[in-house]
């Protein structure tokens, strides 16, 4: 899949679209999601364009997607999730039902979650 620049995460990280922001740095922005699917449900965007999803990731990628991961933890830590625990989701493609093609990092929390679907 081409990167399409113009994908919402692509502008919301651009403020062409407004959102709320609960953390930023040089590499990431995390926001909340408009249609939550938990109390806490924030999503975690790398500045970094051109990467539609984990199927397109390379070797090279390895550090700012690690870094990524860190981020997400340290977003969960700071909205009161570590206690109860929180889960990090990442989609690709259909059947995983990803609709931007922005690679994002899920996370949810506040409620439990059994089962992974
Ligand atoms: P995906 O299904 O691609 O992994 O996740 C995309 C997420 O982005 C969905 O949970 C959806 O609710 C969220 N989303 C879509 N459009 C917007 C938007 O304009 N603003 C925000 N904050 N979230 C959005």
């Amino acid at each position: 899949m081409a990167y399409d620049p113009e994908n919402i995460f692509a502008r919301i990280l651009r403020d062409e679209i407004p959102s709320t922001r609960v953390y930023e740095d040089d590499e990431f922005v995390a926001i909340r999601d408009v249609a939550p699917a938990a109390p806490t449900h924030i999503l975690v965007l790398p500045r970094h364009e051109g990467v539609t999803g984990p199927a397109d990731l390379e070797q090279a990628d390895a550090p700012w997607v690690g870094r990524m991961v860190v981020v997400a933890t340290q977003v969960a830590r700071e909205q009161g999730l570590d206690a109860d625990g929180y889960r990090l989701v990442m989609n690709w493609g259909r059947d995983a039902g990803q609709t931007v093609p922005h690679l994002h990092l899920h996370i949810l929390g506040g409620r439990p979650m059994l089962g992974l679907a």
